[in-house]
């Protein structure tokens, strides 16, 4: 649940950008009507091989820690997010995709993660589970929100949760998985971490700091939004990157101040686990996500070297935090839990931007050439055979020329290039050429898998 900040700046790039504007799609010949949604974004090929790696990252970690793989629907009851996410967040009352279906049923395209596993472990009886029952999921979510750049309306996320753990430890651990993720991806990052209280404490605080909000000459400093929030979900007006209310947050009551023992205790203990990690991070008490569910520890985290542009209004890589209520609340017995989510699209560029080194499997690939329709059908049933032994194998077996097919396998970075002619079908030979030295042999068919390993295994 990467926390999505107002941010402008980036507007106009993305303006010249934007998939609606129709010069640009006049030239490739595409009809407008048919273009890509605003707001949405197609991946394509190579920048794939990110993606993957930090999904592949991000399952291993799951794996590790404990967490196990569960997929939930996309579109849900829109009731859902307006009870859990909570109407009075921005996601819920401005960018839910949400319509009624034909059977006048209200559904929601999901907006984040959390409430679907909240719903699914309540409705699948893992209440019963031996507890912590810790899951992991990820997919897209679906935000209207102002296009700009880094943002998707489309976009995806990892997601962590732990049910049954009121222990912080749990807390830190998702701290932890995201600090392990972004430190095997080459992101330095630093936490932001907070405690917004509990049904007990926070009571007390939220009244101490609508008060202030109240006082003369505050309220009118205040923007529009946050007028409107005041009553609803004052906690927000923290959260607020207008400059209006950035100053008045600077004289705000601190919530630290309000936490009852229990919460002070947690609090402590999260950020006693992060010291002995050495994690770096950045107690920030005006941190207090958009999200109606939260109690207790919430976190963010940020690209270290944007910390500034972040504390400006930059987004987030991910973050999360303690729900403790949200079980009972749809109906499950009381349960502490907490989550974390990540975003994807944002975490891919900043590795293209840290210029992380991809594992490149093609380096040790065999392309398979041939010459002659004879020599295609041997070459094919060759190919088939060194896939299955696990050869890394490519071919071009549409193309008949040699030279075409050589220029496929420097283009596909193939280490060895295998040639299949006439002469070599008569003579029950296969000639190997070393794509980087160009140098030739003939080998003997027969033994061509362990020539392949002599000349793989010596890379
Ligand atoms: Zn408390
Ligand atoms: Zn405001």
């Amino acid at each position: 649940m990467p926390r999505r900040k107002n941010d402008n700046k980036n507007n106009n790039q993305h303006q010249r950008r934007d998939p609606f504007h129709k010069e640009e799609l006049k030239q490739k010949g595409l009809s407008e009507k048919f273009a890509r949604l605003r707001g949405m974004k197609d991946v394509i090929f190579d920048e794939n091989k990110y993606w993957d790696l930090v999904i592949k990252k991000a399952s291993d970690l799951a794996e590790v820690y404990g967490f196990k793989k569960i997929q939930t629907p996309i579109l849900e009851s829109l009731e859902l997010y307006k009870k859990s996410t909570g109407e009075s967040s921005d996601i819920v009352s401005k960018e839910m995709y949400s319509f009624v279906d034909k059977n006048g049923e209200k559904v929601a395209m999901r907006p984040e993660i959390t409430p679907s596993l909240v719903r699914a472990y309540v409705e699948n009886g893992m209440l019963n589970m031996p507890h912590p029952v810790k899951m992991f999921s990820y997919g897209p979510i679906f935000r209207h929100e102002k296009p700009q750049a880094g943002r998707y309306r489309q976009a995806h996320q990892l997601d962590w949760e732990i049910f049954g753990e009121a222990s912080p430890v749990a807390d830190f651990l998702l701290m932890l998985i995201a600090y392990n993720l972004f430190s095997e991806l080459q992101i330095d990052v630093e936490l932001q971490v907070n405690n917004i209280g509990c049904k007990v404490c926070r009571g007390e605080y939220i009244k101490k700091l609508t008060a202030y909000y109240k006082e003369r000459g505050n309220r009118s400093r205040l923007c529009n939004d946050c007028k409107r929030r005041l009553d609803k979900n004052p906690l927000r007006l923290l959260d607020c990157k207008e400059p209006g209310c950035g100053a008045l947050k600077e004289d705000a009551p601190p919530i630290v101040d309000f936490l009852c023992e229990d919460c002070k205790k947690k609090f402590t203990r999260v950020l006693e686990y992060l010291d002995g990690m050495n994690i770096p991070y950045n107690l920030n008490l005006s941190l207090v996500r958009g999200l109606d569910y939260y109690t207790g520890t919430v976190f963010e985290i940020w690209a270290k070297e944007e910390n500034e542009k972040n504390a400006a209004g930059q987004l987030s890589l991910g973050g999360g935090g303690r729900y403790d209520n949200l079980v009972e609340f749809f109906g499950g017995r009381p349960t502490p839990a907490c989550g974390m989510g990540i975003g994807i699209e944002r975490a891919v560029a900043k590795i293209k931007t840290g210029g992380i080194p991809l594992e490149n499997r093609e380096k040790n690939s065999v392309f398979i050439a041939q010459l002659g329709d004879a020599a295609r059908k041997k070459a094919i049933g060759l190919f088939e055979e060194l896939r299955k032994s696990g050869f890394i194998v490519k071919q071009a077996f549409t193309r008949d020329s040699l030279k075409d097919q050589l220029e496929e396998a420097n283009n596909l970075g193939a280490k060895l290039t295998l040639i299949l002619g006439q002469k070599e079908m008569n003579d029950k030979t296969i000639m190997m050429r070393d794509m980087e030295s160009g140098n030739q042999e003939i080998v003997d068919y027969k033994k061509v898998k362990s020539e392949i390993e002599k000349r793989i295994n010596t890379i």
